[in-house]
């Protein structure tokens, strides 16, 4: 695994140097709010990461607006070393361009439909086939220029029937998505094994199991669509599947993404055994799975991937010349993943009573240093001499200088989750020692300042 400090530095925009919690945004609440039926919901709310300001719509506070760019960094890395290459559309569209699809009627009320000054139809998109189709057709002609797969990470907005559990499922949402260009079935058929290696080497990134499930595809049909869930109690949607993907490993780093044979391979092996959501369950092969190894539960879906042949290209005209000089539409994939909504999957999957357990690799800060008696000339020190070697080493650290009782400091730190504590008491101080426990786990060891960085570095 990649040092958390190293992730820290390559990814977050902002590197906060020197954050104390006196200084900081963090608006936690005592009680736990009544509206939160599910966990992560109470959680997200309780730590301060985020605020509702609608029905279904939220602000990111300072410490959910961390995790959520950090979330979106392990879906960039992913995405560009699979070959994607990013752009950023807007999110008001014509409604012009979704009638050339004929969508713009077909979409229904989970469009958000504007109209500008001069009484043109626009919309806040809740995707963008037709869009990226747009660009794409304005420019691209031969089918030397392909394959292509161009993504975005944006907000959407659907007008939900049951906004519901936070940014879980909200109107407006962030999404990755992602939209691949072939030549011809074969090629798309790569570009879908593509992004089903990235969204494995993704959620497993983030510290997630997801279980790519056969999805429906619609009128298109074929087997070219699965959906990404992470299995938990609260999810919303009913999964069936074989207790062996539990146990799969996650394609290495390493795995070579222009290696068709061996990424369709990888794709066979994860489709092997049953997994299949509750619109396309078949319960008579799934009888078929060994008693024991039948898993009946509930998953969130954090990810989907559709491959729709030349659905938008034929009717909106993006075509490239073939090497028989003939002329023919493209064919298009959409993948799509939900950073907001990964959010509040991994807290659902990591957390216990006292709070989040963040996963090292997207948690907001490193470290939580806290200062057990602030004013104190030799605890004052040490914190500031721990802060500053350990953000030199590249380590994100926040800092409770708050004039606050102890336990108080202590439950704000589990309740964050951060994967670090480091406790600075005058008592053990006397001894040159400082206290570190693992937030997951819960394991504590007194050691000395300058260890504290080597035991970090060895997680
Ligand atoms: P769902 O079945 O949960 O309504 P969907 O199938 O409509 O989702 P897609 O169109 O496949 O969603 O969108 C891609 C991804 O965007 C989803 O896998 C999910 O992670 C995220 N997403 C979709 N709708 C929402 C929402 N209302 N709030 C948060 N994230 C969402
Ligand atoms: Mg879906």
């Amino acid at each position: 695994m990649v040092p958390p400090g190293r992730i820290q530095a390559e990814t977050l925009k902002t590197s906060l140097q020197n954050m104390r919690l006196s200084r900081y945004f963090m608006p936690t609440l005592r009680e736990t709010p009544k509206e939160a039926e599910i966990v992560s919901h109470r959680l997200m709310l309780r730590a301060g990461l985020v605020r509702q300001e609608s029905a279904g719509i939220y602000a990111w506070l300072p410490l959910g607006l961390r995790v959520l760019e950090r979330v979106c960094a392990v879906i960039r890395r992913e995405q560009d070393r699979s070959g994607a290459i990013e752009i950023l559309m807007p999110t008001v569209q014509s409604a012009e361009l979704w009638r050339e699809s004929g969508r713009y009627d077909a979409y229904g009320k989970e469009m958000l439909r504007l109209k500008d000054r001069h009484d043109r139809e626009m919309l806040y998109g809740p995707t963008a086939e037709e869009m990226v189709t747009e660009i794409f057709r304005a420019s691209v002609r031969s089918y030397k220029d392909l394959p292509k797969n161009l993504y975005q990470i944006s907000w959407k907005f659907r007008d939900e029937v049951r906004p519901r559990f936070g940014t879980m499922r909200s109107r407006e949402f962030l999404m990755k998505d992602a939209y691949s260009f072939d030549f011809d079935q074969a090629g798309a058929r790569h570009a879908y094994n593509r992004m089903f290696v990235a969204y494995l080497r993704t959620f497993a990134g983030l510290g997630l199991r997801a279980i790519p499930m056969r999805a429906d595809t619609g009128p298109i049909g074929g087997d070219l669509s699965h959906e990404f869930i992470i299995l938990a109690k609260t999810g919303e949607s009913e999964v069936f599947c074989d207790r062996a993907y539990l146990d799969f490993e996650t394609p290495p780093e390493t795995v070579d993404f222009d290696d068709v044979a061996s990424l369709q391979g990888i794709v066979d092996s994860w489709t092997s055994h049953y997994a299949a959501t509750d619109e396309i369950h078949e319960p008579e092969a799934f009888a078929e799975v060994p008693e024991a190894d039948r898993l009946a539960a509930r998953g969130i879906e954090v990810g989907h991937i559709f491959y729709f042949g030349t659905k938008y290209s034929e009717p909106m005209g993006a075509k490239v010349t073939g090497p028989d000089g003939i002329e023919r539409p493209v064919h298009m994939g959409s993948y799509g993943i939900g950073p907001s909504r990964l959010v509040a999957a991994i807290i659902e999957a990591s957390h216990d009573e006292a709070g989040i357990i963040w996963p090292d690799s997207v948690a907001p800060f490193d470290v939580a240093l806290i200062n057990l008696k602030v004013g104190d000339a030799g605890t004052d020190a040490a914190c500031a001499q721990i802060q500053s070697d350990l953000e030199t080493a590249g380590l994100s650290v926040l800092y409770d200088d708050r004039d606050e009782r102890p336990g108080a400091k202590f439950a704000t730190a589990d309740l964050i989750g951060l994967p670090w504590q480091v406790v600075v008491g005058p008592k053990s101080l006397a001894e040159g020692k400082v206290e570190l426990k693992r937030r997951a786990g819960g394991e504590r060891e007194s050691l000395a300042i300058v260890d504290l960085l080597a035991r970090i570095r060895r997680v």
